[in-house]
């Protein structure tokens, strides 16, 4: 069953952004390699100082920014198949990601902490994630809500998820 009060779109506008932000930063880091000897040698100092910058700064904002951006991705994905694909077994997870279960534990907290998912809790073993009480039971009062929904042109009861009225095509 998903969780009705979680959805990734925002995680996934960050990620986004962060990819597109760093691949700009790359195509000027690449062209600034070749700048900073163009420069030189033409003597247009301000561009080379900008290349130079470019370049070395280049070096470690983009080892650092697309190691966390593919740390992000992963996260996600752990995220979406724990609250998606209810994998909610931390060795069934740490398989499934090729990761030690050990490793696989302290990312699970990690995306907690950074509330990629919320509503759950590790059990008393740490082996297995858990519906807190309280997510349980905001997903029953708004699965509830969306099934009391009644067409406005109709009465028809509507269908969770679906575009149209399914007795007279009405657009929701
Ligand atoms: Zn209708």
């Amino acid at each position: 069953m998903i969780y009705l009060n979680m959805n990734f779109d925002s995680l996934n506008k960050r990620i986004k952004k962060i990819g597109i932000i760093l691949s700009v930063y790359s195509v000027l880091f690449i062209i600034a390699i070749p700048g900073v000897v163009l420069s030189a040698l033409n003597g247009i100092w301000a561009l080379l100082g900008v290349c130079v910058l470019l370049v070395f700064s280049g070096i470690y904002v983009l080892t650092i920014g697309w190691s966390f951006w593919a740390k992000m991705i992963i996260n996600r994905n752990i995220a979406v198949a724990i609250v998606e694909d209810g994998i909610t077994n931390i060795k069934t997870l740490a398989t499934a990601f090729g990761k030690w279960e050990r490793i696989m534990r302290r990312d699970v907290a990690q995306i907690m902490r950074k509330r990629y998912i919320t509503g759950y809790v590790f059990n008393e073993k740490r082996t297995e994630l858990v519906r807190t009480e309280r997510s349980k039971r905001e997903e029953a009062q708004k699965a509830e809500s969306l099934q009391r929904k009644k067409c406005e042109s109709c009465g028809a009861a509507l269908i969770i998820g679906a575009k149209a009225c399914c007795h007279c095509g009405v657009m929701i």
